[in-house]
């Protein structure tokens, strides 16, 4: 008897950094969805990168939710799997060995700039977006080579940029080559952002040598062979930047499927921190599985 086979990979990232609420639900369901439709396989990733704000209570706290949620990954830091370790605070070896390309091709540079500098640089930080567009103030330092480790400075990404007038930013150098990333998303279509105006010079790596987030999730989702990305909308500036990553890494970029995000009852974004729509409030006032998924599907 043959059995259909599929390739398609999707994965579940939360990080432990506080209980999951109803806002992932709807994500996580998608992504479970999409898996299971296309016979493949779902990878739960802890992203418990940032030392000084995940928990491994969280972690615990998430995977028991969302099995009770029934959501089945048959990869993950619970169950082991061929691509493993499955949380993130144990794969820095994938992390560095990126990050050493990316000194070796002079693709990234140091950065000594202090919050101070970057709070009084005209850029003000992007409307659903964490990081400011970068001024450029290193971008021309060329002594990447010389530093055996990453600690102790910011690493940016020098994205190409340049000769795009592009409003207040300040990051446009007219004969640098410039180059919009454009992508299908499976669900909102397609997509385009111009680097120096959506997104600036990014962080690779902190000065407190915590890898940052995009160089990480896009190091994991290659090294576990994911082949569709689902996640909340508010990431798609993310993905812009992951495919210059994705790109210079020479890795194969994966398909992206971004859902809307859930908003509360004055439209604005649900916040994280809500804990009376934490997925552990709603099941211990008494909220069966259907009954918390009713209420993700129609937030
Ligand atoms: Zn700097």
């Amino acid at each position: 008897m043959c059995f259909p086979v599929s390739a398609y990979r999707g994965r579940l990232a939360p990080s432990p950094t506080g209980l999951l609420h109803i806002g992932h639900v709807r994500t996580f369901r998608v992504a479970a969805q999409r898996a299971k439709e296309h016979q493949g396989t779902l990878v739960l990733r802890n992203e418990d990168l940032d030392p000084q704000r995940s928990r491994p209570e969280f972690a615990r706290a998430m995977i028991e939710d969302l099995r009770w949620l029934g959501i089945d990954w048959t990869e993950g830091p619970d169950v082991g799997g061929p691509y493993g370790p499955y949380s993130q605070s144990e794969r820095r070896e994938h992390y560095l060995a990126a990050w050493r390309r990316l000194r070796d091709g002079g693709f990234i540079y140091p950065c000594t700039c202090s919050r101070k500098d970057l709070a009084q640089s005209a850029s003000a930080p992007n409307e659903g977006d964490d990081e400011p567009i970068y001024p450029g103030h290193c971008r021309g330092r060329t002594d990447a080579a010389s530093f055996i480790k990453p600690a102790g400075v910011n690493w940016r990404f020098r994205v190409p940029y340049g000769g795009i007038r592009c409003g207040a930013a300040i990051l446009t150098r007219p004969g640098e080559p410039s180059e919009a990333v454009t992508f299908i998303d499976s669900n909102l279509g397609p997509q385009s952002y111009i680097p120096g105006c959506d997104f600036g010079d990014f962080l690779v790596w902190r000065r407190d040598d915590v890898p940052a987030y995009q160089l990480a999730v896009v190091v994991d989702d290659a090294a576990m062979r994911i082949t569709e990305v689902v996640r909340g909308a508010d990431l798609l500036k993310s993905t812009a930047r992951q495919l210059f990553l994705i790109r210079t890494l020479e890795y194969p970029a994966p398909a992206y499927f971004h859902c809307d995000l859930v908003r509360d009852a004055t439209g604005g974004r649900l916040a994280k921190r809500h804990d009376s729509l934490s997925i552990r409030h709603l099941r211990e006032s008494g909220h069966t599985p259907g009954q918390v998924n009713e209420i993700a599907v129609h937030a």
